[in-house]
């Protein structure tokens, strides 16, 4: 066992069969350290959103070895793959998905109810995590009454429901303004660095890259050796 918090060896992934078949990455090797933050960054099209999805446990790969802290999911049933999903996965998209008409406590807390909190302990843990991604004074605000930013703290918090050990982010910074991007970034950061969470963020971003560990390219399906 390599002791990664992250473990993928020549996987590929094509969509679709026959005349019709692309694909998206093409032996792909991606191992991330427990705590590390990591950008995964590339052109559109590279296959930075596939390979997410397949350690987000979203999607399977098509050939190769997946395992998320020592747990082989490479043939993994799409029951045991929820599963995994919803104990080792934080995922935060590149728009926040919150529902419009729930506030920020009642958006995070809805997700806790749906894996097994009580309303009040829900509640409760929501305003917890709130507190953790600065948004103590912003419990009952709706959405549209939150800065891009904000809801993106929002979207953070609600990625931490359950403290996942592996959180990934889907371009997190791409709708945002440079100050709420970094903002955003160094919270992301202080996940993996205080919390020893393990971050995985897809960005191409360059005004983020400088608070990586470390940055792995991906271009046309395959991981380019770093020049740097
Ligand atoms: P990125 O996130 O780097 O922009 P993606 O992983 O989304 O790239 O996509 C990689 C390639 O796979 C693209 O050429 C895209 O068109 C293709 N692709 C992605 N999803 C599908 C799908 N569901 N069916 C067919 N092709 C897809
Ligand atoms: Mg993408």
């Amino acid at each position: 066992m390599s002791g990664a918090a992250v473990d993928v060896r020549n996987v590929t992934k094509t969509y679709g069969s026959g005349a019709t078949a692309y694909t998206a990455l093409r032996g792909v090797d991606f191992v991330v350290h427990p705590g590390e933050f990591v950008m995964l960054s590339g052109p559109s099209g590279s296959g930075k959103t596939t390979l997410l999805s397949i350690i987000g446990c979203v999607l399977t790969a098509s050939t190769g070895a997946v395992s998320l802290l020592g747990n082989d999911i490479s043939k993994a049933k799409d029951g045991e793959l929820a599963a995994m999903r919803l104990s080792h996965i934080g995922f935060v998209f590149q728009a926040h998905n919150l529902i419009a008409s729930l506030s920020a406590q009642e958006n995070i807390a809805m997700l806790l109810e749906l894996r097994g909190y009580s309303k009040t302990e829900a509640r409760r843990e929501a305003a917890s995590l709130l507190t953790q991604v600065g948004l103590a004074d912003k419990l009952d605000n709706l959405p549209r009454d939150l800065s891009g930013g904000q809801r993106q703290r929002v979207a953070i918090a609600r990625a931490l429901a359950g403290s996942p050990p592996i959180i990934l982010a889907d371009e997190p910074t791409a709708a945002l303004d440079a100050q709420n991007g970094l903002a955003v970034t160094e919270l992301l950061r202080a996940l993996a660095k205080e919390k020893g969470h393990t971050v995985v963020v897809v960005t191409h971003d360059n005004r983020i890259f400088h608070l990586a560990d470390r940055i792995v390219r991906i271009e046309d399906g395959l991981i380019q050796e770093n020049p740097t």
